[in-house]
């Protein structure tokens, strides 16, 4: 594989590495998928990240396989707001399961009120 360090030539711009999967950006921050993977900073496997936050699935034969700094980030950011949400409703809905049992009148404020005192 060629060094980074080398300038770009017009074949390394259509290689499926030069070009963000997510933006079709080819600007200068774009580094393959694989690559953010190996790095030791980040252990999460990028590729499930991508497919958490967008829906979207990377195939191994893909046109763009690049990843910009901008999307990278964007993607971490998604699926950690996505699974802190995940995580409160899902004790919200245990909270409320634990409050109905204890009160059968579905009563917002105290339910509130229960909520605040956990
Ligand atoms: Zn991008």
């Amino acid at each position: 594989m060629e060094s980074s360090a080398n300038p770009p030539n017009p074949d390394q711009t259509k290689a499926p590495e030069s070009l963000c999967r997510l933006c079709l950006s080819r600007d200068c921050h774009i580094k393959s998928i694989s690559d953010y993977e190996s790095q030791k900073n980040r252990p999460e496997e990028l590729q499930k990240f991508i497919e958490e936050a967008t829906g979207i699935q990377i195939e191994q034969n893909d046109l763009a396989k690049g990843l910009c700094a901008s999307c990278a980030g964007m993607v971490v950011t998604v699926v950690k707001f996505r699974r802190k949400c995940q995580k409160i409703n899902m004790e919200m809905r245990n909270l409320r399961e634990e409050f109905l049992k204890e009160s059968p009148a579905d009563d917002m404020e105290l339910l509130l009120y229960y909520l605040r005192m956990k």
